[in-house]
């Protein structure tokens, strides 16, 4: 087929849907590991056999061998052909659909790019401002706020100097007014002056998962509003898709994620050790925002301030990232304080215990409940036990559920049982619903492979090195060394490995959504690039593998020693006789 959207529209419909979300339509997804398993949608099963890489972004079935990146998922599920299933994706991140070659999604991505430079170079220049005489005051504030020199560094803090220091600089670096109105920095009246957005702020740089600064926010020095000024949406800064410190927090080695309310918290916590810290963007959390959550981790904190804006706030995190499946727990601190403010008068130590103490989202609903209502009061009592009753249905376990109910009873003197009736009273549109979303097909009829073991083993091996290659750069790295396109088996996994290898070698990082859409084979190919979801320590794996090729390569090369001599052996036999039979005369 003729290559119909340009590759940068394809990058950017794939960028800006999540095959998660798209897949969760259709198939209920459970974590196990850094996979998530389901009921393959395109086979009938009983066991889920159906994986969804979050990372990769990629499927495949174990069941039926479907695999592929989330165009493929689209086209196969909704019986679609590529141009639409393309269209489809596109309408979904209401994006426009370009009409040729030279579309607007090629300028866009050519927009994003110079905004990234933009970007790029404004941040470098407010770090330098920070640090020089213009920048003294913020310095000072910083400093006053306990922010050490190394989270300076570390998160690119800068200075937003005077009126039009900026703009003036910007212009020098060659970029257009209009690109730098687009970029967010620079704004333009409706006399036509163009002047800087922030001026005389403290400046955070909003950071993507790939280093690239998508915008930023600005706090004021004084008593100014507005408090914090954010970069505007653009083509490279959304607020509702992005989190900020999720660039660092995403190398956490905590099974969750800590969601506070402000810049200042996440830059606290993270110069305290506490590194798995993230806070939106001057907006409530959006639904996008939960879905990237729980892409990284299976749980998450909420740590918002304990007034009552950051209490109501909790509620409806809880809601939105609760209807993701995530574990929620909450966590509390004394009257009006915020992280920052929490551990500068009690210590880091104090807030792990906090964090180690977060109660699980049910009882902390309980336990505001409980604030709400007079349960010596019937009327109230009553009330209390409804809503109870309504929060405890959401339960899936039936023991977790079984154990709040009892503790409740047990509260207020009412009988599980009527709790049960009410629950059970709540629960029974969910549960007809279930029903027909049941499955009630018969298990397939699995091929059974009858491979040579050890072949497999290699195979194996090989796969699993390839996904490690395409996921982790130290992997890569590792590998580019050690070894050799002979420790591949010839087609798809040579090929594979080749083709990783050059993009590495060309200072690229492989997307594997890219990787899978350039080959015949999608499905085997996203199933090889899936291998390594469930690797803890894939420095660690790469380098087992690498002792694994090595054995391998010496085991190959006996072999072909052996076959080399035998056939030397025959050759010379073969000459001997010919010599023989030429009767001794020959060269
Ligand atoms: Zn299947």
């Amino acid at each position: 087929m003729a290559l119909i959207f340009p590759e940068s529209f394809l990058q950017e419909v794939m960028d800006r849907n999540d095959i998660v979300d798209i897949a969760s339509r259709f198939v209920s997804l459970k974590r196990s590991g850094g996979t998530l398993k389901g009921l393959c949608p395109f086979h009938k099963e009983k066991t889920p056999s159906f994986t969804v890489s979050p990372d990769k972004q990629l499927y495949y079935c174990f069941g039926c061998g479907r695999g592929g990146n989330i165009i493929g998922f689209v086209k196969d599920i909704e019986n679609l052909d590529f141009v639409e299933a393309v269209k489809y994706l596109a309408e979904q991140a209401g994006m426009d659909i370009p009409d040729t070659n030279e579309g607007g999604a090629a300028n866009n991505a050519k927009l994003r790019r110079t905004i990234y430079k933009i970007n790029s170079l404004s941040g470098r220049f407010f770090y330098e401002c920070l640090h020089s005489p213009e920048g003294e005051e913020a310095l000072e504030y910083i400093m006053r706020r306990g922010i050490s020199q190394a989270a300076v560094n570390r998160f690119g803090l800068g200075y937003a100097p005077e009126l039009n220091k900026l703009l003036d600089y910007l212009r020098n670096q060659g970029f257009t007014d209009d690109e730098i109105i687009e970029s967010g920095m620079a704004v333009k009246n409706e006399r036509g002056d163009v002047y800087d957005r922030f001026r005389n702020r403290l400046m955070f740089p909003i950071i993507d998962v790939r280093k690239n600064i998508i915008g930023f926010g600005g706090r004021v020095l004084d008593d100014g509003i507005p408090k914090y000024l954010n970069s505007p949406e653009t083509a490279a800064f959304s607020k509702s898709y992005n989190l900020f410190g999720l660039n660092l927090a995403k190398s956490t080695k905590d099974n969750y994620l800590i969601l506070v309310e402000g810049y200042m918290d996440v830059i606290s916590l993270h110069q305290n050790g506490i590194d798995s810290a993230v806070a939106t963007l001057g907006t409530a959390l959006t639904p996008q925002q939960a879905r990237i959550i729980k892409r990284m981790k299976p749980e998450v904190i909420i740590a918002y301030d304990s007034d009552e804006a950051g209490q109501k706030a909790t509620q409806k995190a809880i809601e939105l990232l609760a209807e993701e499946d995530l574990t929620v727990k909450v966590l509390t601190m004394g009257d009006g304080e915020d992280p920052d403010d929490y551990i500068k008068k009690n210590g880091v130590g104090a807030f792990r215990e906090l964090v180690d103490n977060a109660k699980l989202q049910i009882e902390y609903k309980i336990s505001k409940l409980q604030e709400q209502y007079n349960l010596d009061i019937v009327e109230d009592k009553i009330k209390y036990i409804n809503e109870l009753a309504l929060q405890f249905a959401k339960i899936k376990s039936p023991v977790e559920r079984e154990i709040y109910v009892k503790k409740v009873a047990q509260e207020t003197g009412v009988s599980a049982d009527s709790i049960f009736s009410e629950i059970s009273r709540l629960n029974v549109i969910s549960e007809r619903k279930s029903r027909i979303d049941g499955f009630k097909g018969q298990p397939s009829i699995g091929a059974i492979r009858s491979l040579n073991p050890k072949k497999e083993n290699a195979l194996r091996g090989q796969r699993l090195a390839l996904s490690l290659i395409c996921s982790d750069k130290r992997a890569a790295d590792l590998a580019m060394e050690n070894l050799i396109e002979s420790d591949f088996d010839e087609g798809l996994h040579r090929e594979l490995f080749n083709l990783l290898m050059g993009i590495w070698r060309n200072g690229h990082t492989p997307d594997a959504r890219i990787i899978v859409s350039q080959f015949e084979d999608s499905a085997n190919v996203s199933r090889i690039l899936h291998d390594d979801q469930n690797i803890e320590d894939k420095l660690l794996a790469m380098e087992e593998l690498i002792r694994f090729f090595a054995d391998e390569r010496k085991k190959r090369n006996l072999l072909d020693t052996l076959l080399n001599k035998k056939a030397s052996q025959e050759q010379t036999l073969n000459t001997t006789n010919k010599m023989f039979e030429k009767g001794g005369r020959d060269q």
